[in-house]
């Protein structure tokens, strides 16, 4: 398709006036800058990430400088560049990469925001346009969403069902329904149940999905065919760029006590006490909270997003941990250390709690972390004080410190200064001695 539009490859990479045009025209698009205006299909592709890493993770994302990408005029382009987007990706990291992923979900977002721009009327007949397009037939058995449902991004109880049939159609729903709804207008009930907010949701789901059945599909094609074209490997360099530098400036947190809070190594010392207390094993009841509910979003926030609670800005683990080597090196071992220090040891007679540990993470109901698997559930946040004192109230011994706190993690934002204070103050007292 690239090459039909554009005459041959290397056309991605050259400046294209239209484009220009196109973005420099755009009502809101802030120009001020030359980096703002992609000059090629190159750029529009990566633009494309950018603008979902920055809206995502920068509290100063200012939207004026991508407003291109809600200029209408810019679909012939786009499409191109999604494609771009996708080849680049699957030939390169394959459809369970955090590449993947970020595209796959940004597709979503951008899908989202677009449609929040249209009228009402506008919207209802765009997204009925597709689904008709997406939906072999009026009557859909809810296997058809198999896919989609297995990889979480639709939950069954989130659609109407009838005899297997997921009901989508006003007309379907009157004829199927009228006769048994009463005292509320079945018209009322369709728009309560499914309306538009349903059906753009199984919209935006299922493009999603097809975009990752593509890149699946790319990459393994490029595993048994034919050479990918540098420039897709190229793209792919970059993008993984973009990612990484999004997770670089805006992903390790600031704000906090005394300046900012950078994910940098654990200093146990500055660990709460009942953190200290888990880290020692438990030696009586409640293991399993104090491992899996307690220790587990404590130590992964702690050493990969401690400004959690203070940017408020939702991640997952890859986002701050691209590849897991942390998760995989650093925090498990902590975690399956203190376990093994509980008596019994946690995981000795109890190996499923492995799965609800790697739920907790963000990683699903699985044995051990995998990108494929991520976002499948929730990458928990760490428990309060009060929960603490509430559900595990053995582990809290408050000290001075735990009086100007509310969470544990807090603590530990708190106390790692003082720490870092202390070790400094120590060596200087040191070299005086040497000297
Ligand atoms: S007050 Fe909070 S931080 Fe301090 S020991 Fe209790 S739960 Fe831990």
């Amino acid at each position: 398709m690239i090459v039909r539009e554009l005459g041959e490859f290397d056309g991605v990479l050259s400046e294209n006036d239209d484009l220009m045009s196109i973005v420099t025209e755009s009502r809101s698009q802030e120009i001020s800058d030359d980096s703002f205006i992609p000059r090629s299909y190159f750029d529009l592709a990566l633009k494309r990430i950018e603008w979902y890493a920055k809206k995502k993770n920068d509290r100063n994302f200012d939207h004026k400088q991508y407003d291109f990408l809600f200029n209408p005029d810019i679909n012939k382009f786009d499409v191109i560049a999604f494609f771009l987007l996708c080849q680049a990706i699957g030939v390169k990291y394959g459809p369970n990469s955090r590449e993947s992923r970020v595209l796959v979900e940004s597709q979503g977002k951008l899908i989202e925001n677009r449609l929040g721009k249209l009228s009402k009327i506008e919207r209802n007949v765009l997204v009925t346009n597709i689904l008709n397009s997406l939906l072999s037939s009026a009557h859909i058995k809810w296997t058809f969403f198999e896919d989609l449902i297995s990889s979480k991004k639709l939950k069954l109880h989130e659609l109407i069902l009838d005899s297997g049939e997921i009901i989508l159609d006003k007309d379907d729903f009157l004829e199927r329904f009228s006769h048994k709804i009463q005292g509320r207008k079945p018209e009322k009930m369709y728009e309560a149940l499914i309306g538009d907010r349903i059906k753009e949701l199984v919209m935006i789901k299922m493009v999603m999905q097809n975009t990752e059945n593509y890149i699946r599909q790319v990459g393994e094609r490029s595993n048994r065919e034919i050479e990918p074209n540098p420039i897709l490997l190229e793209l792919a360099d970059k993008i993984s760029e973009v990612l990484l530098a999004s997770v670089q400036t805006f992903g390790q947190g600031s704000g906090g006590y005394g300046g900012s809070v950078k994910a940098s190594a654990l200093n146990p010392k500055a660990f709460p006490p009942c953190v200290k207390k888990v880290m020692e094993g438990m030696k009586s009841g409640g293991r399993n909270d104090a491992i899996i509910m307690f220790l587990t979003p404590f130590i992964s926030y702690a050493r990969l997003y401690p400004a959690v609670f203070s940017e408020n800005i939702t991640k997952q683990i890859s986002d701050v941990d691209p590849t897991l080597s942390i998760i995989q090196n650093e925090i498990l071992p902590l975690i399956f250390g203190a376990a093994e220090r509980c008596s019994p040891p946690l995981f000795e007679d109890q190996p499923q709690d492995k799965v609800n540990l790697n739920a907790k993470l963000g990683f699903g109901m699985h044995q051990n972390p995998e990108l494929k698997n991520e976002g499948e559930t929730t990458w928990y946040t760490p428990m309060s004080c009060e929960k603490v004192k509430i559900h595990l109230p053995s582990l809290c011994k408050p000290d001075e410190t735990c009086k100007k706190i509310g969470n544990p993690l807090s603590y530990y934002n708190r106390k790692i200064w003082v720490v870092k204070k202390e070790s400094k103050a120590e060596s200087a007292v040191e070299e005086d001695i040497k000297d």
